[in-house]
Parts: structure tokens; sequence; C-alpha cells
């Protein structure tokens, strides 16, 4: 059996789009994926669904997994033959023991590649408005550790490398103009020191970048001399980038991923209430206005026991005029049973294929290498009635796998125009109930920022998933949702809303999702305004 070539591959610092072309490629194809926790999960949806996903970076030093086991399932997996993609952190190799993994490979005689990506050093400065370079305030850079624990919580125990040993403070302090300091929190107090110690004025402006790409990245600055005061207060802990040199200066100007102003989303937490099998657009819509959107009740996509039904159908899927897929949830699942069955593409030669929206029509080119036939405008079961290519299905046999529980309006309208529809379930959809608890606690605290319902019926759902609907329903949801910011698509779900006892705060007044996140943007942008308008100056 051939050897499997394992691939270092830079994650990027957090946002998932910060991936290269050639990682995201790599980790489409790989078999095995191991990855730590500064890669972003976003991510992992990329991996082939029968893919082998390890996960080496608890954050507890506890539960770490040793380098010297990383290097080593690295290696046993490619002797098998697989592909390995090793997704990590920002670039591979800075401070990143990507060396280190790449040494023991080919000590094993694997094949390895790097890939290499775009490191925190000098990406989360940048979305902090802070360029490692400017003409006007700095020449040169110099990324340096700060040797605390790493991202595998690998501690200050560790004893520092000779490399590490060999920093030299009084150079250092001098290296460049602007330092970039990585691992640097625990050590902040050590670093503003000895750059002092070695000359750097205590005036010299500082910022920590936490979290820099993610939605929750924070920003805390100061100089050499107040920073350690200002991290502490804040109560920032890594992972950071700690920024020393007048590029710091820069960030009132340039300050944008993060800008209140211009993105008045920015960081706030807005729960998308759901109904079952909904589609997320919400969601991707307020991540791209920079809200981090949080999905309530948290859906666990589950298989079935059996898929006897399915297998028979896909035996013979030619005696199939169309597949109709509404959901990425059922794609995997029908890729897994093919491969069981010894099947491939090749089985859908006869037969058409429609896809929901362009998100399952993205799945189905991933999983099963084939290209839908129609996907109509908008992802609704609706539009796929409206939009049929055909309208007279007499005699078409059609096979519809989908969740245990759907609405029945497709295979309806379809058997209406004269098609045999054949309705198979292969998943189920269950509330997870741990994460449920979690919100709940999140919002009882008033950890979350906006709740936004699209429809009366997430207005009752919500209620019911949260378990407000016991005794005095009204009475608890209200008291729940307390202080936090309520948004409705429109008057019909704002009067629902009210028989909760809850007043939205936000009425949408074009009633779509776009009108909705446009109304949560203006309230925001408002609140914003007036703020600034306080400040003195
Ligand atoms: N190879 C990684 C660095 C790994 S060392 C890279 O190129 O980015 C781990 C350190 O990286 C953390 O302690 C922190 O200093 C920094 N880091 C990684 N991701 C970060 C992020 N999103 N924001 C801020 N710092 C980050």
């Amino acid at each position: 059996m051939a050897v499997g070539t394992v691939y270092l591959i830079g994650a990027g610092p957090g946002d998932p789009g910060l991936i290269t072309v050639r990682g995201l490629d790599l980790l489409r194809r790989a078999d095995v994926v191991v990855y730590d926790r500064l890669a972003h999960p976003a991510l992992l949806q990329h991996a082939r669904a029968d893919a082998e996903r390890v996960y080496v970076g608890k954050a507890s030093a506890h539960h770490a997994m040793r380098q010297g086991d990383i290097n080593a399932l690295l290696v046993e997996r490619a002797l098998r033959g697989k592909s390995v993609a090793r997704l990590k952190g920002g670039d591979p190799v800075v401070f990143g023991r990507g060396g280190e993994e790449a040494e023991f490979c080919r000590a094993a005689g694997v094949p390895f590649e790097f890939v290499p990506g775009v490191t925190s050093a000098i990406a989360a400065p940048t979305y902090a408005g802070i360029p490692v370079t400017h003409r006007d305030a700095a020449s040169s850079f110099a990324v340096v550790t700060g040797h605390e624990r790493d991202d595998r919580g690998e501690a200050g125990s560790r004893p520092p490398g000779a490399a590490e040993q060999r920093r030299n403070w009084a150079n250092l302090a001098h290296a460049a103009d602007t330092l970039l300091f990585l691992m640097g929190v625990e050590a902040l107090p050590e670093i503003s020191a000895r750059l002092q110690e070695h000359g750097r004025a205590g005036d010299t402006p500082v910022a920590l970048v936490q979290w820099g790409t993610w939605p929750s990245q924070r920003v805390v600055t100061g100089t050499l001399a107040d920073i350690v005061e200002k991290v502490r207060a804040a109560g920032l802990t890594p992972p950071a980038v700690c920024v020393v040199g007048d590029v710091v200066k820069l960030r009132p100007t340039l300050q944008w991923f993060d800008d209140p102003i211009t993105r008045p989303l920015y960081g706030k937490r807005i729960v998308v209430t759901r109904a079952r099998e909904q589609a997320s657009a919400l969601s991707d819509l307020l991540r791209s206005r920079g809200a981090d959107p949080i999905e309530f009740p948290v859906i666990k996509i589950a298989p079935l026991p059996d898929y006897a039904d399915l297998d028979a159908a896909l035996r013979n899927l030619d005696r199939y005029a169309w597949v109709v897929l509404t959901s990425v949830n059922a794609v995997p699942i029908l890729r897994v049973r093919l491969d069981a069955l010894a099947l491939d593409g090749r089985a859908f030669h006869a037969t058409r294929i429609a896809a929901i929206g362009p998100a399952t029509a993205d799945a189905i080119r991933q999983h099963l290498g084939l290209r839908a036939d129609f996907v109509p405008t908008e992802a609704v079961a609706e539009a796929v009635i409206a939009q049929w290519p055909d309208t007279d299905l007499t005699g078409q046999r059609v096979l519809l796998p989908r969740a245990r529980e759907a609405r029945e309006i497709l295979p309806e309208q379809l058997s209406a125009r004269g098609a045999r529809v054949d309705v198979i379930p292969v998943y189920e959809t269950q509330t997870d109930e741990s994460a449920r608890e979690v919100f709940h606690a999140q919002l009882a605290n008033g950890e979350l920022d906006v709740l936004t319902f699209t429809a009366s019926s997430t207005v009752h759902n919500f209620a019911q998933a949260l378990g407000a609907a016991n005794a005095d329903p009204q009475a608890d949801l209200k008291s729940l949702v307390g202080d936090t910011l309520v948004a409705a698509i429109g008057p019909v779900t704002a009067d629902t809303l009210r028989h909760y006892g809850i007043e939205p705060q936000i009425v949408a007044v074009e009633h779509t999702i776009p009108g909705l996140v446009n109304a949560i943007e203006l309230h925001f942008h408002e609140d914003n305004l007036c703020f600034d308008a306080n400040k003195p100056g």
C-alpha cells in the first residue's frame, strides 16, 4: 500500500476565510484531519463526511495530547496509506512546531508538504487596525515568543528550547520598530520591564489583540509603562498577540473589523431562533455584518438505526426520474450508504437531482461529485414547487430522502401533479440538551445582545424549547428574556411576542431577513451615534 502524505497546513488565525486555497483543497480531500483549538471549527465542515477528525488541543494541560503522541499519530495514519491534513492555527511554522512534526515525518520516511498560512502575528494586529509596518511609523517588525503555555496547554513547565534560551533582551528591544510577541500574555510583566530596561521608552504604545480575527476579538491598548495594569484590569487572557511600537497609534484611524460605527453589529451575540430544519440564512447574513450568531435551539443531526429503505432505493435509482434533496444534512448520509453498497455517482445516471438551495447543491457537488439539475431561487419548499421544471409529473417517480419530521408540502404538491413520491427518512433532528442549559444560563446572565424572531412559530418554539411554557408561560418567558433586546420581522410576529408579554424594541420595516438585519443594525448604529455625541471632546 502506498504511504500517505502529511500536509502541515496553516489554518489561518481564526476567520475561516483566511485559510489558503491550497490548504482548503487539501482539507477537503484528506482522509484524516488533525486539528487544535486555534483552527476555527467552521473549517472542519469542509472535511469529507467520512474523514477521521482528531482533536489534539484541549485548553487544559491535563487533556492535551503530547507533541510526541501527535507526531506518532500523523506518521501512523500516513503509513496506513491515509492522506493527513494537519491543521495548525496561523502559519504552521511560526511557533507552531510544524518544523518538529516534519522532522518526525522525514525520520519515519513519510512524505510531507508545508502549506503556509496567514499568521496571527500579522493578521491579529491588522484586524485591530494596526498595520505591522507603515512608511511613517515602522520599517521593520520582529515576531518573538513570550514563551507561555502554547495552544495545546503545554505550560511554561515545558523546558525552553535552545533558541528560546538564547533570547537576548538587549538585542530584542531594538531588533525592529514593531515587536510582535506571541504567547506573551502571561509574560507581559517581564516583556514590559525588560524592554524598558533596555531602552524602549515607557510611553511606547502597546496593544494586545485577543482572539484576533474571531468574532470575539478584543483589543486593549496602552503604553509599556501601563499595559500590564490595563491588561490585568481588563481580565484579558491568552491567546493574544502583543504589539509594541508606534504603529499602535494608527488604530484610532484604521480600526475597521471591530469598529462600532462602520460595523455596528460587530461582536454582538445575536440569537437566531429557528424552526426545525430552517436554513441558517439569517445566521449567514448576521455573520457577514460582523455579528456572532447563536442558533437556538441547537440541533443535532442523528442517524437512524436502519437504512434498508434507503438502500433499496439507491440500488434502484434508475427507476426514479428525480431525487429531491431538501437539506445539506441528507447528502453525506447518501454518500455513506452509496459507499456501503459499493455504488458511486454513476448510480444517478438516469436520475435528475433537485437541491433546495445553493448550500445543498454545494454539498451534492462535494460529497457526490454531482451537479444539481434544478435549484430554485429561494431555498424553501414553496419555491421548489413553483419553479419545478415540469408541470406534469404523471407517472414519474420521485425520491425524497429527508428528515424524519418535515413539512408535507413537497410530497403533497408533487403527488398532486401526478408524481409517485417515495419519502424516506434518513436522519432525525434532536435538540441538544446540554446546549440548551448553556443557553438558558447565558440568557439569564444577560450575556446575549439580541433575540430575533422571523415568524410567530419561532416565538412558540422558543418558549417551548426553553421549557418556559410550563406553569405560567407568559411570566416565565418574559422574566427569562429580561432586558435582552428583542427583534421581530414584522407586526404579526411582534403581536405573538406581546402575547407572551414581551414588547419587541425592534420591528423590521421590510419583512424579510435582510430587512430584519437592517433594522437591528440601525438600532445599534443610532445607539453608537448617541453614545459618541455624549463623549467629551
Ligand atoms: N502558528 C501560530 C502561532 C502558534 S503559538 C500563528 O502563526 O499564528 C500560539 C500563540 O499564537 C498564542 O499564544 C497567541 O499569542 C497567538 N495566536 C494564535 N491565534 C491568535 C489569534 N486569533 N489572536 C491572537 N493571538 C493568536
